[in-house]
């Protein structure tokens, strides 16, 4: 074999793994290669100069314990031929039971009844106390061996009921390990540029694999995980960053040089309030971006109800006042809707068009919508993914504006943009998830980035209540009363995975029950799992004021408009995570009137639910909530990476390790400006191109 080729062997191969061990690696962790087992990394570390006493241990956490065995037994095994091998450990504050399975004799062989050792592992209960270790790592110490001089760092990796079973615990993997690391000693090429490892102190890739996986020294293996923490970075870095080179270098965009008669006419005639600070700002840098020849890819970030729409629409003015076509795509067919007619009410003054393309238009105004596109006589379109389908075609795109842009795989975007031919057209993404600054820079390294930090003046505020179960009757009553005033009301339940069956059951029970409680108003209800017309219906329905209330799962999210609405209850609050339970709220409070949102928690909520939840009584600003959210919840759950289309940090901190990250940003910036072919640095390239595909991310924009 090859060497470059050893590392895709598959890990059947690898002595100590075999077929059952190799399928469950590949469905566990979706570790298929010797190089994909060389990134399976610890979760963690055990110090063996940590010891727990007995008396501490906790079930299921891993911990290294010392104390002396007792007498060893042979038992068989309940039912079975097979026999089992069970001592015990007691270091007087308490005991354990230690048990083998199988493959026991060596422990008879080396240790013996009163012997003090070091015993790893994860013990359980089985039944009933005591705690029970299955298969620890034994290691004698005592007078001949005195702690110190022993191998100090035990890592601890990721472990899970399917690897359990097959003994795939940690011992295992270090014999995996040192099974890999006799057959390559870890040489890989490293993908770190050896200048850039000198700069910054880096270990070389298969020392610090060596580091990580089959550790002898504490300070070391703290300076591998700075490399790994570093590489993880700098990768995604350099993804980025060439992305934006290729983009703005690549292509060429319509420049915008003048702001066009339109955008004048508007703002004198037809603007209908002032607009604040935040809006005028990112006007700007807009118009600043359109007026080059390089295309814009610039992002506003702006909590819901800040108002992007009209900065939306000043982009539009200046692309449409210097002769091109605009595209707005949104996720939904309800929003879509919505926006089409905000840029009516807008535009129509100014005698200018706006389409309508939706997957449910029918053909024959469909077709006439296609021919004007096709032949310029339409300026502005706004639709759905009706947009970007293979039968469209524009005579002169040169803006589009993407709402919600989260929502779209970075496909879906490209290929709108491709429609602009031989053009890139320029691109404002839209987001009312507003993530923090100090995330940013790793999520949106290659997209400019606008804030809008500054709701529009004389909003009411919208009255957040966190109340229990107990108070049931009281939330009711609100509910009522605003109901008798003509309003209309949200009811939300979590839905976490559109599949997940209990938690359809609970929206479905839950619309019964309003239903009967609420005889007298007509009730709709939304979740995942309907057909999207059947969605689109039930949200038509609401926002014509047919139906009263609205029961749904959090569909409704995304920027629905709907006024009337003052009351958003959202039942088990407790499970959602703050900055989503901050867009929920924003479904209210869009009108003129007195809004409510009311968090519903469990009776005897715990207290850092408790606490999450007053924080949205205590802030009102989505900046603010996603930072607080981001502390509670950690990165991993915050950022969703479904949603941010990042990869997984596996050693990283994104927010913990923010210096980390900077030193990569720049290093990645400095290497791409040098270099941003990375032809003379291959086994960058390589392995940015694995890396890529690995993580579903495209190395270009297009
Ligand atoms: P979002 O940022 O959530 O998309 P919208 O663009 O839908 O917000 O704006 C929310 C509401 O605020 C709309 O009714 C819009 O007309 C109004 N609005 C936007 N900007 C201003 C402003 N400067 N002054 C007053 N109202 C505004
Ligand atoms: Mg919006």
């Amino acid at each position: 074999m090859a060497d470059a080729d050893i590392w895709q062997t598959p890990l059947a191969y690898l002595k100590g793994v075999g077929p059952r061990r190799a399928e469950v690696l590949q469905s566990e962790f979706g570790l298929y290669t010797y190089a994909d087992l060389l990134e399976h990394f610890p979760r963690k570390y055990l110090d063996y100069s940590q010891v727990t006493p007995l008396s501490q241990a906790k079930p299921d956490q891993e911990g290294v314990f010392r104390g002396r065995l007792g007498s060893f037994q042979v038992r068989p095994l309940s039912g079975g031929k097979r026999t089992v091998l069970l001592t015990t450990l007691y270091d007087g504050t308490a005991w354990m039971e230690l048990v083998w399975y199988q493959g026991w004799e060596w422990v008879r062989q080396k240790f013996s009844t009163g012997q003090e050792v070091l015993a790893i592992g994860r013990p359980v209960y089985k039944k009933r106390p005591p705690l029970q270790l299955a298969h620890p790592e034994l290691i004698p110490v005592g007078n001949q061996q005195p702690i110190e001089k022993l191998l100090r760092v035990y890592p601890v990796y990721p472990s899970t009921e399917k690897l359990r079973q097959l003994q795939l615990d940690n011992k295992r993997f270090r014999m995996l390990f040192e099974e890999l690391y006799r057959l390559t000693h870890f040489s890989r090429e490293d993908p770190i540029p050896a200048h850039i490892r000198e700069t910054h102190q880096l270990l070389p890739l298969n020392h610090a694999l060596k580091a990580i996986h089959l550790p002898t020294d504490v300070e070391e293996t703290e300076r591998a995980r700075y490399r790994f923490k570093f590489q993880e970075f700098f990768l995604l870095q350099v993804l980025l960053i060439r992305r934006k080179y290729f983009l703005k270098t690549q292509y060429t965009a319509p420049a915008f040089t003048q702001a066009g008669p339109l955008v004048k006419e508007f703002y004198e005639k037809y603007l209908p309030f002032p607009l604040t600070e935040a809006q005028k700002r990112v006007i700007k840098e807009i118009r600043r971006d359109l007026a080059l020849s390089t295309p814009m890819n610039r992002l506003i970030q702006g909590d819901v109800g800040s108002g992007k729409t009209i900065v939306a629409l000043f982009a539009a003015l200046i692309a449409i006042g210097n002769g091109y076509q605009v595209a707005l795509m949104a996720p939904t067919e309800v929003l879509a809707e919505q926006h089409a007619r905000s840029f009516r009410k807008w535009l129509s003054p100014l005698g200018i068009g706006v389409g309508l393309l939706l997957g449910s238009t029918p053909p024959k105004q469909k077709r006439r919508i296609l021919d004007q596109l096709r032949s310029g006589e339409l300026p502005c379109v706004v639709g759905t993914h009706a947009l970007f389908q293979k039968n469209v075609h524009y005579a002169r795109l040169g803006l589009t504006l993407i709402d919600e842009q989260h929502k779209f795989g970075v496909k879906q975007r490209a290929s709108l943009w491709e429609k602009a031919h031989p053009y890139r057209p320029h691109n404002l993404l839209l987001t009312a998830t507003p993530i923090p600054r100090t995330l940013a820079l790793s999520v949106y390294g290659d997209v400019d980035v606008s804030i809008i930090d500054e709701l529009p003046p004389g909003r009411q505020p919208i009255k957040t209540l966190v109340r229990t179960e107990a108070q049931r009757k009281e939330v009711w009553n609100l509910l009522r009363a605003e109901l008798e005033k003509g309003r209309q009301a949200y009811i939300i339940y979590p839905l976490v995975e559109e599949s997940e069956k209990t938690d359809l059951k609970a929206v479905e029970e839950g619309y019964e029950v309003i239903q009967q409680t609420f005889p007298q108003y007509s009730v709709g209800m939304v979740h995942g799992r309907m057909s999207s017309e059947r969605k689109e219906l039930a949200m038509q329905r609401f926002k014509l004021g047919q139906d009263q209330i609205l029961v749904s799962t959090t569909v409704v999210e995304v920027g629905v408009d709907v006024p009337n609405a003052t009351v958003l209850i959202v039942e088990h609050a407790d499970r959602f995570g703050l900055s989503q339970l901050h867009q929920l709220r924003g479904r209210v409070g869009r009108g003129q009137y007195a809004s409510y949102a009311i968090f519903m928690a469990p009776n005897n909520p715990s207290d850092t639910a408790m606490q999450r939840l007053r924080a949205l009584v205590e802030y009102q600003d989505g900046f603010r909530i996603s930072e607080i959210d981001l502390k509670l919840r950690g990165p991993g759950d915050f950022l969703g990476t479904k949603q941010s289309g990042l990869p997984e940090f596996k050693m990283a901190d994104i927010v913990e390790d923010q210096a980390i990250l900077r030193q990569a940003r720049q290093a990645a910036e400095d290497l791409v400006s040098q270099d941003p072919t990375l032809q003379t640095y291959p086994a960058l390239l390589h392995y940015l191109q694995a890396y890529a595909q690995k993580h579903s991310l495209e190395l270009f924009t297009a």
